[in-house]
């Protein structure tokens, strides 16, 4: 992948360890941030090797050193990090120094107004999504896979972000991190059926890829529409495909399943 700091979203090293960072969130040096790689971890075969999941059937030993090696690697201590239980809906879990847990429960998205709490989530493939709001000083971190772009999980973050916290949309910088590209993801009838429901045009957002009943869906398009529906203005696509670069990430498709998860941290010192 031939990418350089000039690029909005763009590789760089951390404690030896190979990260991805936004440039522009470099601005504000209170701000903790990177999207990890499957690199420069311990675990071993399909989950080589910094997988952060224990939910995919690896060694939880192994899992554990990882999660160490990520958080020794942004400064942030292990009990800091806060998580929920991803499951493809668009629940918004609103963070505080006093509901904080490690895990939260069944959630898509988390968000806080409050330092030292730093938001933590896994992918391969679905849709990492990072907000900030300079101005109010909030974050949110959101998991949009098909199913939570079809109900809008981008959007449904911003609302909690302006209703909870008293963000302005316009204020927000979000970010559409590395998941799988239109190039990879082809996609049945169901989502296509659903986006048909959800989106006004939804046919832009397929590609035909002369498979009868099946199209190439461009998720990041599709959420970059809802956060600008939200009234997100500053909106930084990463336009890096899993799929296609399974030397950096892991993929759920291109490895047909059998693959661990990278992680992306989002907080305020
Ligand atoms: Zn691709």
């Amino acid at each position: 992948m031939v990418q350089t700091s000039l690029q909005p979203v763009y590789p760089t090293t951390v404690q030896n360890l190979k990260i991805f960072q936004i440039d522009k969130f470099n601005d504000d040096p209170s701000l903790i941030h990177a999207i990890f790689t499957r690199n420069g971890g311990v675990s071993q075969g399909n989950f080589k090797s910094l997988n952060l999941s224990t939910s995919v059937g690896d060694n939880p030993d192994a899992v554990n050193e990882n999660m160490a090696i990520a958080c020794r690697a942004v400064g942030v201590l292990l009990e800091k990090t806060v998580s929920c239980r991803l499951v493809h809906g668009a629940d918004i879990a609103t963070v505080t120094r006093h509901n904080q847990r490690q895990m939260m429960g069944r959630f898509d998205g988390l968000i806080t107004a409050e330092p030292d709490i730093y938001l933590f989530m896994r992918f391969a493939d679905c849709t990492p999504l990072l907000f900030f709001d300079p101005v109010r000083r909030a974050v949110g971190l959101t998991h949009a896979g098909w199913r939570g772009t079809m109900q809008n999980a981008a959007g449904a973050t911003v609302k909690a972000m302006v209703n909870r916290l008293g963000c302005r949309a316009k204020n927000i910088t979000a970010v559409i991190g590395p998941a799988i590209g239109p190039c990879c993801y082809e996609v049945g009838p169901e989502v296509i059926s659903a986006a048909q429901h959800v989106f006004t045009g939804a046919s832009t957002l397929f590609t035909a890829n002369g498979r009868p009943g099946h199209a190439r869906f461009d998720m990041w398009q599709a959420n970059r529409r809802q956060l600008a529906d939200a009234g997100v203005q500053d909106i930084i696509s990463a336009e890096i495909c899993t799929a296609c670069h399974t030397d950096y990430f892991f993929s759920h498709r291109a490895e047909r399943g059998k693959t661990g998860r990278f992680g992306v941290i989002l907080g305020m010192q």
